[in-house]
C-alpha cells in the first residue's frame, strides 16, 4: 500500500511540481489531507486576520503514475474517504453568495458525531467528498482554488466513495493530487465552503489508453457524468450538456438530436459550485442508458 503524507502539499497544479511518489498504473494510494485552511483553524477563537491565506486549498501530492502519457485518461477510483471528528466553516465579506451583505467574518467549528455534522441546532447527514482533485495542466500553473479541464477545485459532491473520476493526462505521469475534503456539502457550496475537514482518501489510479472522451467525467453505480467549469455558470451548464451529447454521439454513434432529447428527459443538469473563480456544472445521466448503447464500467478498470 502506498501512502502520501500531508507534509507533501501543493497550492497549484503544475507540470513543474516534483512528484513525491511514483507508482505503477493500477496502484492503490492513500493520500493524507489537511483541510482547506491547512488545519490553521482549531477553534472558533482563531483570529481571522491572522490566518495565512497563502496556505489555503492545499492538495496532497503530486503522484507520478508510470505509463500515463499525454492523451491518456487517468481513472481515479475513490475507494475510501476517512474524515476527522471536527470540521470548520468560514464565511464573511467577499466570501460566497452573501459576501456583499455580511459585515463580519464568521468562523464555526462543527463537531462530527453519529454520522452527522452538528451545525448550530441543525444535524446534517455526512456526505464525505473531495473538493480538489486533479492532474497537472499541460503548461502554466493553476491554483488549487480553481477548477478547470484538469479537475482541480470542482467542489462536486459526487467526488465520493464509489465514484470513478476520469481526468486528462496532460503531462507524463499525470501528476495527480487531491485535497480539500468536506464532511458535508450541498450542490452550490453557497457560503464558499463545505464542512471543511482533514482526513485521508484511498484511490486506485488506472490509465486508460486510446479514448477521446470529454473530460472531466465521472462514473458511479448510478450515473455517468460530464463536468465543466467556466466563468459563467450558464455556459458551464450548456457545455456539460454538449459534452454528454458528444460522448453519446462520438463514442456510441447516437444521433445528436436523439442524444439531446435523451438528456432532456433523463439527464439532470446540476450545479456543483457557484463560489469558485470558475463555476462548475455537471450532467448526470443514469448509467442504464449508457449501458444500453454499449458503455460498461468494466472499461474503467
Ligand atoms: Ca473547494
Ligand atoms: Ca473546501
Amino acid at each position: 500500500m502506498h501512502r502520501v503524507s500531508n507534509k507533501h502539499l501543493i497550492y497549484a497544479m503544475s507540470p513543474k511540481n516534483e512528484p513525491v511518489l511514483t507508482v505503477e498504473a493500477g496502484s492503490v494510494v492513500t493520500f493524507e489531507t489537511c483541510d482547506c485552511f491547512e488545519d490553521q483553524i482549531q477553534s472558533a477563537d482563531v483570529v481571522f486576520n491572522e490566518l495565512d491565506w497563502n496556505r489555503v486549498n492545499p492538495a496532497t501530492g503530486p503522484v507520478f503514475v508510470e505509463g500515463a502519457e499525454p492523451g491518456d485518461i487517468l481513472a481515479v477510483e475513490i475507494q475510501k474517504i476517512k474524515i476527522g471528528t471536527q470540521a470548520v466553516m468560514v464565511t464573511g465579506p467577499n466570501l460566497g453568495v452573501l459576501g456583499s451583505v455580511l459585515t463580519e467574518n464568521i468562523v464555526k467549528v462543527i463537531p462530527v458525531t453519529d454520522n452527522h455534522v452538528q451545525l448550530d441546532s441543525f444535524s446534517i447527514p455526512l456526505n464525505p467528498m473531495i473538493g480538489v482533485i486533479g492532474t497537472a495542466p499541460k503548461e502554466g500553473s493553476i491554483s488549487c482554488g480553481t477548477p478547470d479541464m484538469h479537475g482541480g477545485n470542482m467542489d462536486c459532491k459526487q467526488m465520493r466513495e464509489g465514484t470513478t473520476l476520469l481526468l486528462p493526462v496532460n503531462v507524463p505521469g499525470a501528476l495527480f493530487a487531491l485535497g480539500d475534503l468536506h464532511a458535508a456539502m450541498a450542490d452550490g457550496e453557497a457560503s464558499v465552503c463545505g464542512a471543511e475537514i482533514a482526513g485521508e482518501v484511498t484511490v486506485k489510479l488506472t490509465v486508460i489508453k486510446g479514448k477521446k472522451w470529454p473530460l472531466p467525467m465521472a462514473v458511479n453505480q448510478e450515473h455517468v457524468m460530464t463536468i465543466v467549469s467556466h466563468k459563467e455558470l450558464d455556459v458551464a451548464a450548456d457545455q456539460a450538456v454538449i459534452h454528454m451529447v458528444n460522448f453519446l454521439h462520438d463514442e456510441y454513434h447516437v444521433p445528436k438530436a436523439d442524444a439531446i432529447s435523451l438528456i432532456s428527459l433523463a439527464g439532470d443538469v446540476r450545479i456543483c459550485q457557484i463560489v469558485d473563480p470558475l463555476k462548475t456544472a455537471r450532467v448526470e445521466l443514469p448509467i442504464q442508458y449508457l449501458e444500453q448503447v454499449g458503455f460498461s464500467r468494466e472499461m474503467l478498470k
